[in-house]
């Protein structure tokens, strides 16, 4: 029987089922004499350090086994032991309600999650699972319930849960489990991003596979397409394992392109970037072969926490990056793109109708200019120290950037005048995610040093079609020819300036655009860390020549349907 959920972690594995059902904690809330709220505090106080010493060592594990980045989330988690917001609520429950702290706990939880749940922002939602994760932990603690999925399996399994957290991830044993599918999650949850560093094949929000399967069934895992089989035939078995066997020989194939140029065929030279989050992500950037940053959202330092980073603290995170990316390979940074779905909370802004079309990202920004100041100056210092870019997000006008540049401008001075370091000859650029801006890319040109085209915003205000809106998904199309036509006409304005053009929007990393933006002059392409070696191994088979033609007549054609068969047909399929 074929299921299908969605490709967290690619790879295929053909393997027994064990299903472990959604664990329930037994407790109940009860009300405490008032003598015994010191000691329920204590005990609570208790659980908290045991939680957190427990985190320290799952941090130290994972960034020995798995990498930086990973153990960076249960820094996270020990920072919602540490946050005075949620373990001071706890605290005031069992004091103010004379609660037990289970109960506490919980209810504490149960809020924090709700208000995340509800924000628009993947990211938040995310962290909602983290703080799922964290209480967890407590309650296991305050009843001294031992841990988690430290199964003694047998043999190796495809493992089935209802969601994995990400402690419950860091610690799988890699030589037992070799695949996973849950009924929750989505692409990119905590563990479906460790799932692919761990390169641990997973499907995931499958919604009732844990009803579906039982322990000892047998089922493959396609992470490639996002299938679930149950209970295949001997047939389908075969056929897998041949799969199987094409996919490892390939990934062993893209593994030795690590240290490779970017060239085409016929040595065409373009740059593979990577999009970043946080300091940590560029080690594994470097690690899968990119060449560069062509994205750093800035908006991830200023996310859960509860007042601004200080340029210091900003500072030390730019130049960690620029350090680790050394001089030769270049580090986009982007200004703050906060304001649309992306909410800090202790930047209380009012609630807009229309947050996608409101006050965000520069417009803030050249509103707020203290706060944009703070990051230019971390930005200029850091620049002393690698090869560091500015990049403004959602410049709609010219009198926009000309603004920004004048607030950099004076940054400058400023910096001059203190005698600190940074970069003279630094490049500023910004991002194509507005229709306007695309429309007057030849005069923006002329100003700005660079264009990064952003395809995650731009294809939703050019097809006026929300990208969260499941109804109007068919509108939201990369392929569509509009959408097409207008990356030609930016890459082509910025080329007549003498102007290099990147793109950073999930598009880059698609493998039937890389052909049609390739054709197109496209000059960096930014993607997630995990998808460059495939495209550089794609890249080396292409032909730059003949996608100038076929590019060209890519522009010609109908709809995006039209256009993704003729590159299937054309290019792809006779590589
Ligand atoms: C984009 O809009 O394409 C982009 C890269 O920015 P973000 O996804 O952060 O809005
Ligand atoms: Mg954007």
């Amino acid at each position: 029987m074929l299921r299908k959920g969605i490709a967290a972690a690619p790879g295929i594995v053909i393997g027994r089922a064990v299903v472990k059902a959604e664990e329930t904690l037994h407790y109940d809330r009860h009300t405490l004499d008032p003598d015994q709220v010191g000691a329920e505090l204590d005990r609570f106080r208790a659980s908290v350090k045991a939680a957190d010493h427990d985190l320290e060592q799952i941090k130290e594990k994972t960034r020995r086994e798995i990498g930086e980045g990973e153990a960076r989330i249960f820094e996270a988690h020990q920072l919602f032991l540490q946050d005075p917001e949620f373990v001071g609520s706890i605290e005031a429950k069992i004091e103010s309600e004379r609660v037990n702290a289970e109960a506490a706990v919980q209810e504490v939880r149960d809020s924090f999650v709700a208000i995340f749940e509800s924000m628009d922002d993947e990211y938040m939602r995310e962290r909602a699972a983290d703080l799922r994760d964290v209480s967890q932990r407590l309650l296991k603690k305050l009843l001294g319930v031992h841990d988690e999925l430290q199964a003694d399996f047998a043999e190796p399994v495809v493992l089935v849960v209802h969601d994995l957290t990400p402690s419950d991830t860091a610690q799988l044993d890699r030589d037992k489990v070799k695949g996973f599918i849950t009924n929750i999650g989505g692409r990119t949850s905590h563990s479906a991003i460790m799932a692919r560093t761990m390169e641990i094949p997973a499907v995931v929000g499958m919604s009732d596979i844990t009803e579906r399967l039982q322990t000892g069934d047998l089922v493959i895992v396609d992470g490639l397409q996002g299938e679930v089989h149950i209970r295949p035939d001997q047939a389908l078995v075969e056929t897998y394992e041949e799969k199987r066997l094409a996919y490892e020989k390939q990934k062993a194939d893209w593994a030795r392109l690590v240290h490779e140029e970017s060239v085409t065929a016929d040595g065409h030279r373009v740059e593979l970037a990577a999009n970043i989050g946080n300091p940590q992500d560029a080690v594994q950037a470097l690690e899968n072969g990119a060449e560069g940053i062509g994205l750093f959202r800035t908006e991830f330092l200023y996310m859960g926490r509860d007042s601004f980073p200080s340029e210091e603290e900003q500072f030390a995170a730019y130049k960690a990056v620029a350090e680790t990316m050394g001089q030769d390979r270049p580090v986009v940074i982007r200004t703050l793109d906060i304001g649309g779905d992306k909410e800090l909370p202790y930047l209380d802004l009012p609630k807009e109708l229309n947050p996608f079309l409101g006050y965000r990202a520069i417009r803030l920004c050249l509103d707020r200019v203290d706060l944009f100041k703070t990051q230019l100056r971390a930005l200029l210092r850091a620049s002393a120290y690698g090869n560091v870019k500015i990049m403004y997000p959602m410049i709609a006008t010219l009198a926009e950037l000309r603004r920004a540049n004048q607030i950099l401008n004076e940054v400058k001075a400023e910096l001059r005048s203190q005698n600190i370091a940074f970069n003279e000859e630094l490049e500023v650029g910004i991002m194509i995610e507005i229709p306007a801006a695309a429309l007057v890319a030849d005069q923006l040109a002329k100003e700005a040093d660079f264009f990064s085209i952003g395809t995650n915003d731009l294809i939703q205000y050019v097809m006026a079609a929300d990208r969260m809106n499941e109804q109007v998904s068919y509108l939201y199309d990369p392929y569509n020819p509009a959408i097409l036509r207008l990356i030609h006409q930016v890459i082509k304005a910025a080329h007549q300036e003498g102007k290099w053009v990147g793109m950073c929007g999930e598009m880059a990393g698609e493998e039937l655009a890389i052909p049609i933006l390739l054709g197109f002059g496209l000059d960096e392409f930014s993607m997630s860390a995990t998808s460059i070696l495939r495209a550089r191994h794609l890249l080396k088979k292409l032909d730059y020549q003949s996608l100038q033609q076929i590019s060209q007549h890519v522009l010609s054609l109908e709809s995006g349907e039209e256009i993704k068969a003729y590159i299937q047909e054309s290019v792809l399929n006779k590589l």
